[in-house]
């Protein structure tokens, strides 16, 4: 399968520390951040530091130590954030989007974290 990393895409110049960014936290293989234009109270973006497009090229291709590390900081941001509902927190929404449909605009895989408040149904139009 192939997937075609864009080197120039603003998520890997964040990564290279060319754009600046507001950091929530950031491990060995995992960087989160403040979304620019935040859609909710919280909306926080996570993303690996390796080069993967999207969420299907991620699954198939990274290591097992940069999805392990991605999932287990996503679980443990929800919450020093205070929204994990395991944690009697309010709860959150995780949005992935990959490819056009879902209108992916950053082609560096990423999950946005938003809570804050009630995020209302989960898609605007549904089919
Ligand atoms: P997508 O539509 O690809 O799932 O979401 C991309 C997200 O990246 C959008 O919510 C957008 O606001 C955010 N974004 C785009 N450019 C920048 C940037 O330069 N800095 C930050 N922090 N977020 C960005």
């Amino acid at each position: 399968m192939a997937y075609d990393y864009d080197d120039e895409n603003i998520f890997a110049k964040i990564l290279r520390g060319e754009i600046p960014n507001k950091t929530v936290h950031e491990t060995e293989h995992t960087l989160a951040f403040h979304d620019i234009r935040p859609q909710a109270p919280l909306h926080v973006l996570l993303i690996p530091k390796g080069p993967y497009v999207n969420s299907d090229h991620f699954g198939l291709e990274a290591s097992d130590a940069e999805i392990l590390d991605f999932y287990r900081t996503l679980a443990k941001l929800s919450h020093d954030l205070g929204v994990a509902p395991g944690a009697d927190g309010p709860g959150y929404r995780l949005i992935g989007n990959s490819g056009d449909h879902a209108h992916q605009e950053v082609p560096h895989f990423h999950m946005h974290l938003m809570a804050g408040r009630s995020l209302g149904a989960m898609l605007v139009n549904p089919a």
